[in-house]
């Protein structure tokens, strides 16, 4: 709290607080209670640098912790105090939460864990029992960002929509309840806040078909307080408010019959309690391209849209659009960061987001407006963002109308759900930078197709060349970087070139120390200030989690969940940069002087390629390729090369039965494993045209790796 800029954020709050000791507050938690926070502790959070209360430490969401023992001259002694196996092999990507030396964190399929923060010994563990089927709904994974505490319960959102109420003593069920419609491809990977006794949960699904909002729901018994459409309904059917009443006004055409328009708040929240302004990050819309949701153009209010609510009622104060009339999935949903920065002499109250389509923007977050925007990344589909309108300029062919078009960044953005930080020593926001383009076309034809993908981009313009040689020269473009960057000069301070994309969220601490993990299977800790490696550990997996910091009895821990995954890993097979480095889903958690050490892994996936003979004619091909790209390619990989964290299916032995192969793809034999039914979206000669194409590619697979050999 010595630190000038670091003062003013937290000094501004708790003047506007009651005496630290009126613990008998209304809505204050019993002494005593396990997860005993409330809305006294967490605004005052950096009253207790120990503690990690809230996905982003605090209701700024800066992910900078005050502790400072472990610092730049000591870090090198950090090592293993302990692990813990989350006992599953899909993507980790849980921000753990620490309360009085009890850890909550979560593992995929929404499983809950609560630990004993010094040694990892664990207390007890929640299963919601999340039915398999359901990862057919989901773009990136079956993973799960992290749960809130509030006044001994512990807050989960399950992916298939729940938002379920835990003791946080026992792990028992209090309540939980649906906050979407079931039938409906909705998800939650998100992490829930909880602000003045109100749980706020979003969700996903905008890649499928759903309309977006965001709840809240009161902690004591899970009813609804309030909701906050994102995008307008049937105007047949009424407004629900003057918000969606104007938004209707930017939208043409019958979006609400094709999903529901998209715009899910799937990640990013943040809240200033002075000011009383909730803010959340809105999604793309259904489908991404605009051509086909709203023809004709318009703005889509509230895609890619920051908007800030009151947390009480859920009514619109304002917004920003970062990506009027979003066509490339887009996303503001990335990380919200709220601190006070010095601009143009000016002490003024920030908002700040790196959001997918590459601009860094710097908000006044009592008003929405406008400070800075400038691009982080080279890009291609803008060339700046004009201050007078807010507006980003656009590249003439960039909405790939008539031709494809090679866009940077790509539809994972120039930055995605990975947790930047914000140093309040350097005065530097910490982005996990991702840098590749993708390609887009216009559909020959687009035919809404209700529970799979909906993207409305043309698959094949969209996936891998065929040569080889062509790929090889595309993985060179595939490229992720750790980016310092000064937020108030809007440039780049310092970067480190990653060997690759979708590396980890990050950390800052007061001891001048900034932690990141790797794709690569590294945990490392830099200096903040210039961005030099001092120290760093092994993995045995690829990390794309954030690291947190803590202390229990008078000792800082540093601790990161490791464990492959999310979009990236699933879609971009092709590029995950080593198959010997497999999903090792665990909790590391680190000290000073320890000397832990992990077992050696075993595990070493690889694809057998056995095809049978390819006999079916080019139309065929053609048409499963197509096919392929549109419904399985999300989990599968592009171009059929699996991340290896699901089934490679040019390696299935399905290849070979006929029948077997549609009882898996359309009628759901696998269903328990995650292989959902798909018999409501592929016909049979569909779903035989798309075993047709893998068997294809598995001949295609056999002669690249005999090539590599040679
Ligand atoms: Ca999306």
């Amino acid at each position: 709290m010595s630190r000038p800029a670091a003062a003013v954020f937290g000094l501004l709050v708790l003047t506007l607080l009651p005496s630290l000791s009126a613990c008998n507050a209304p809505g204050a938690a019993p002494p005593g209670l396990a997860a005993a926070v409330d809305e006294r502790r967490l605004v005052a959070a950096d009253a207790e640098p120990g503690q990690w209360m809230s996905h982003g430490r605090s209701y700024a969401e800066q992910r900078y912790s005050p502790l400072d023992d472990i610092d730049t001259g000591n870090v090198r002694e950090l090592g293993l105090a302990w692990s813990f196996d989350l006992q599953t092999e899909r993507g980790i990507e849980a921000t753990s939460l620490v309360v009085d030396g009890v850890m909550y964190t979560t593992s995929a399929w929404s499983i809950v864990h609560a630990l004993d923060a010094k040694t990892g010994a664990p207390l007890w563990r929640y299963d919601p029992q999340v039915p398999r089927a359901k990862a057919k709904h989901t773009c990136c994974d079956v993973v799960n960002r992290g749960v809130a505490v509030w006044r001994g319960q512990v807050f989960l959102g399950a992916l298939d929509g729940r938002l379920i109420a835990l003791d946080a003593k026992t792990g028992a069920l209090n309540w939980e309840v649906a906050t979407v419609d079931p039938a409906l491809p909705y998800t939650i990977t998100g992490a829930p806040r909880v602000v003045k006794d109100k749980v706020l949960i979003g969700n996903g699904g905008a890649e499928f078909g759903v309309r977006g909002f965001i709840s809240a729901y009161n902690v004591d018994d899970g009813t609804l307080a309030w909701r906050f459409y994102t995008v307008p309904g049937d105007p047949a059917l009424g407004f629900e408010n003057d918000a969606m009443k104007r938004a209707a006004q930017t939208w043409n055409g019958n979006w609400w019959e094709l999903g529901g328009g998209g715009g899910t708040v799937w990640d990013s929240m943040a809240y200033d309690p002075q000011l009383d302004l909730l803010y959340f990050g809105v999604g793309n819309g259904t489908p991404w391209n605009r051509e086909i949701r709203s023809p004709g153009g318009g703005d889509n209010l509230f895609l890619s849209s920051i908007v800030a609510v009151r947390p009480d009622s859920g009514e619109y104060v304002w917004h920003y659009q970062t990506t009027p009339g979003e066509s490339w999935d887009y996303t503001a949903t990335q990380h919200i960061i709220l601190a006070d920065l010095d601009i143009d002499g000016r002490q003024r109250q920030v908002l700040m987001q790196a959001p997918k389509n590459g601009f860094f923007y710097v908000l006044d977050r009592a008003t929405g407006e406008l400070l800075s925007a400038e691009n982080y990344i080279d890009i291609n589909w803008a060339t700046h963002v004009d201050m007078a309108s807010g507006r980003p300029v656009e590249v003439p062919g960039a909405r790939y109308r008539e031709t494809p078009y090679l866009t940077y960044p790509s539809y994972l953005g120039g930055h995605n759900w990975h947790s930047m930080s914000y140093s309040r020593d350097t005065g530097l926001v910490y982005i996990p930078v991702l840098d590749f383009p993708a390609n887009y076309g216009q559909p020959e034809q687009f035919r809404y197709n209700p529970g799979v993908a909906n993207t409305g981009a043309d698959g094949i313009a969209g996936s891998l060349p065929d040569a080889q040689a062509e790929r090889d020269a595309m993985r060179a473009l595939i490229k992720g970087r750790l980016l310092a960057w000064d937020p108030v000069q809007q440039r780049e301070a310092w970067r480190v070139e990653h060997s690759g994309p979708w590396n980890g969220g990050v950390l800052s601490t007061a001891g001048k120390l900034l932690f990141q993990g790797t794709a690569d299977g590294r945990f490392v800790a830099y200096r903040t200030d210039d961005g030099s490696a001092l120290w760093s550990f092994p993995t045995q997996t690829g990390v794309v989690a954030a690291p947190i910091t803590y202390s229990v009895d008078g000792e800082q821990y540093v601790s990161i969940n490791v464990g492959w995954g999310g979009a990236f890993a699933l879609v971009f097979g092709e590029f995950v940069q080593s198959d010997s480095l497999p999903n090792v889903s665990r909790v590391l958690t680190f000290k000073l002087g320890a000397t832990g050490e992990l077992p050696p892994v075993e595990w070493q996936p690889s694809v057998v390629f056995n095809p049978p003979p390819q006999q079916a004619d080019a139309t065929t091909l053609r048409r499963g390729y197509a096919l392929y790209q549109d419904v399985c390619m999300g989990c599968h990989g592009l171009n059929a090369v699996s991340g290896l964290l699901i089934p490679d299916l040019r390696g299935s032995a399905y290849l070979w039965d006929e029948q077997g192969w549609q009882e898996v793809v359309r009628g759901g034999k696998l269903a328990a494993r995650g292989m959902a039914a798909f018999g409501d979206n592929l016909g049979t000669d569909e779903a035989e045209a798309i075993r047709q194409y893998v068997i294809q590619q598995a001949h295609r697979g056999r002669e690249v790796r005999r090539a590599a050999s040679e």
